[in-house]
């Protein structure tokens, strides 16, 4: 299975991809989690991208690409991955595409996961990671809706794209991803 997982800051991605991790038995691809270990490794791809995440704002395309074309390579990813955080433009969307082409094998699903931007701003206020403070989640959904929302139309048009209400408990939420997974 390959599967994006898709939405906002804090609407679960991480938390739902783990649960699918343990589910289907596929790696879990998550960007910022790959840029915070390059981060906090000192490399200088790591550095680089650090000036951004503390502003909210996307880390390039380039960098962001090699990181993820260096984990798709890995043989773990071979028979599937769920991908937490990327795409979250279309240049990277398009790259993502060329790959999937290229290894002759399907997206099978992009699930959205819909929440309240009340409810992720309270979320975000909670969870007191270094980017959830106030003037930065606002710069990261602004990042959101205007470079990664346009990407629902993209694989919409693909008859890939899935929505599930992402309120209430995590296994409630897992228990929709499944019902779109399967
Ligand atoms: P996340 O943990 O997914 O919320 O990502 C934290 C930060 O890492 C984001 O605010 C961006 O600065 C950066 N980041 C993660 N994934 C990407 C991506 N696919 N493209 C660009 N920047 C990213």
């Amino acid at each position: 299975m390959r599967i994006v997982l898709f939405g906002a800051p804090g609407v679960g991605k991480g938390t739902q991809a783990v649960k699918l991790r343990d589910q289907l038995e596929v790696p879990h691809l998550s960007t910022g989690d790959m840029l915070r270990a390059a981060r906090a490794e000192g490399t200088p791809l790591g550095v680089e991208a650090g000036k951004f995440m503390d502003q909210g704002k996307l880390v390039g395309d380039a960098l962001v690409l090699k990181i993820v074309e260096d984990r798709l390579a890995q043989p773990d990813c071979q028979e599937g991955f769920i991908l937490d955080g990327f795409p979250r433009t279309e240049i990277q969307a398009k790259t993502l595409d060329r790959w999937l082409e290229q290894h002759g094998v399907p997206l099978n699903c992009v699930i959205k996961i819909a929440v309240d931007r009340d409810i992720i701003l309270e979320r975000l206020s909670q969870r007191g990671r270094t980017d959830d403070e106030a003037a930065v989640v606002a710069e990261r959904l602004e990042q959101y809706e205007r470079l990664t929302k346009p990407l629902i139309h993209y694989y919409a048009e693909r008859g890939v794209m899935y929505e599930v209400d992402g309120v209430g408990t995590p296994n409630e939420v897992f228990q929709r991803l499944l019902s779109v997974c399967q």
